[in-house]
């Protein structure tokens, strides 16, 4: 179990798993920049908290619920909480995420929603099975199961969070066709980074076999 003050964001998972060294960059080195993706991103997410819908049906609404979890360590926001309510008059809890792209290769995004749903059943004493990340670019819905094996991967990735913050050691880059999304780019630097690493580990190994 963490205290309040080791709690980290839920948002940090997502940075995390989209690059170690992007998640060190800003939590540990306090480094931040925007870029086109982060500004849409936020203004999707400042218009939901304006959405003032609260009932559908047999659906009631919350928006912008805090969440923590002590033995995740995370704190944050569920951008939408849908209840669903089920004969005999019990509300089940389906958090939804919104997103400003399209459903991603990695998980980041999935394991971002499990992590808020595990901070939901920790709260309110639940079980969650499912949840949704709807995306601005397909003006979809993705269901997301909350199955053992992604339950698994949210708990390994809020604990690598912790390890890395303490460990304090920002992860050397490593040029990708992510980093063209990155907004850290200018600043992280990869490919010239690793062109000098490259350079540098070359002339120690001609050196060492003179
Ligand atoms: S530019 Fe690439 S290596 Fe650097 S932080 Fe961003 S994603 Fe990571």
């Amino acid at each position: 179990m963490y205290s309040i003050d080791d709690l980290l964001p839920l948002s940090a998972l997502q940075h995390i798993v989209f690059c170690e060294r992007q998640f060190a960059l800003i939590y540990i080195e306090q480094i931040w920049a925007e870029n086109r993706f982060t500004v849409e991103g936020k203004i999707l997410h400042e218009r939901v908290h304006e959405e003032d819908l609260k009932k559908r049906g047999d659906v009631h609404i919350e928006y912008g619920i805090s969440l923590r979890s002590l033995r995740l360590g995370l704190i944050g926001k569920a951008d939408v909480v849908e209840f669903h309510r089920f004969p005999g008059g019990s509300w089940l809890p389906f958090p939804v995420e919104y997103k400003r792209g399209k459903p991603k290769a990695d998980d980041c995004d999935r394991v971002q929603l499990c992590a808020q749903a595990m901070c939901l059943e920790e709260m309110l004493g639940v079980a969650i099975p499912n949840g949704a990340i709807f995306y601005g670019r397909t003006r979809r819905r993705l269901n997301v199961s909350f199955d053992e094996a992604l339950r698994r991967d949210t708990e390994e990735t809020a604990m690598k969070t912790h390890a890395l913050i303490e460990s304090g050691i920002t992860p050397k880059p490593v040029y990708a066709k992510r980093c063209g999304r990155c907004s850290l780019m200018t600043i992280c630097l990869p490919k010239q980074i690793q062109k000098k690493r490259s350079v540098k580990d070359y002339l120690s190994r001609v050196i060492g076999e003179l």
